[in-house]
């Protein structure tokens, strides 16, 4: 069975109505940018790859003038993806696979790093990104990676314990991973298809929001992925949750 660690790839403060557009604006929210790292016997497997290292330094060189002013860095210098590795013991080429659920900046930012590894993103998602006048910067994931495109439901390892499941509504190609850990126990990691357990709870879209509909969909599908026995659902953006996680190094059970 793999085991699942979860990698803290950043942090970012803004204001609370990027993400609940029903409150008022003139509160401040951090939030974490979780990345997961799956050890399966038959290779690694990592789960978004959080903030480019190089904007902590320099926000609006590797950001942008919009994306830098809404979204504040204050990440500890090791919440990254390569310091979290680091934790493990790991370095960027000891990872076979790299999935990315969406090509948003908090996503993808590390995608550069990993040079040995293939890539597995929906289709759908490289077309979107493709598409001009998004809200993606092709300057964060247009490299000369080995980028596999895939279409809708994929078994990574051929076993059934890791699988990406299409997701899509907050972007047009999102996509989840399913982790069974244990017998009786499995993880599914939502990413940006649902920020928290109160969007969930309230069925709460965000304000970035490809075709409400479908995440709505995604979100009650997700839903009850996790209300079967066993299962836990790990949010995309969950401070609360994130908090009782504890460090890279524990694998989750
Ligand atoms: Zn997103
Ligand atoms: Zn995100």
């Amino acid at each position: 069975m793999p085991a699942l660690h979860p990698l803290c790839c950043g942090r970012l403060r803004f204001d609370r109505s990027v993400f609940f557009p029903d409150a008022s604006p003139g509160t401040r929210t951090t939030v974490p940018v979780p990345g997961f790292l799956v050890i399966h016997p038959k290779g690694k497997l990592l789960f978004d790859t959080g903030v480019a290292c190089e904007a902590a330094a320099d926000p609006v060189a590797v950001l942008g003038q919009r994306l830098a002013t809404t979204f504040q860095m204050v990440g500890a210098p090791d919440e990254n993806v390569p310091g979290q590795l680091a934790h493990l013991g790991l370095v960027p080429d000891d990872i076979r696979y790299v999935a990315n659920s969406h090509l948003h900046f908090d996503h993808c930012g590390c995608n550069p790093l990993f040079g040995r590894s293939t890539f597995l993103i929906q289709r759908a998602e490289m077309q979107a990104a493709q598409t001009p006048g998004g809200r993606y910067d092709a300057r964060l994931w247009q490299h000369p990676l080995d980028y596999q495109l895939i279409d809708g439901e994929h078994d990574v390892f051929g076993d059934g314990t890791v699988l990406l499941v299409p997701t899509p509504g907050h972007t047009a190609g999102h996509q989840s991973l399913v982790v069974q850990v244990a017998r009786d126990s499995r993880f599914v990691l939502t990413a940006d298809a649902c920020y928290s357990s109160e969007h969930m709870a309230r069925e709460l879209l965000p304000s970035v929001v490809w075709q409400g509909d479908q995440m709505l969909d995604s979100m009650r599908r997700l839903r009850a992925m996790g209300e079967q026995a066993g299962s836990q659902i790990l949010y995309g953006h969950d401070p609360i949750q994130w908090a009782a996680l504890g460090a890279a190094r524990q694998s989750l059970s």
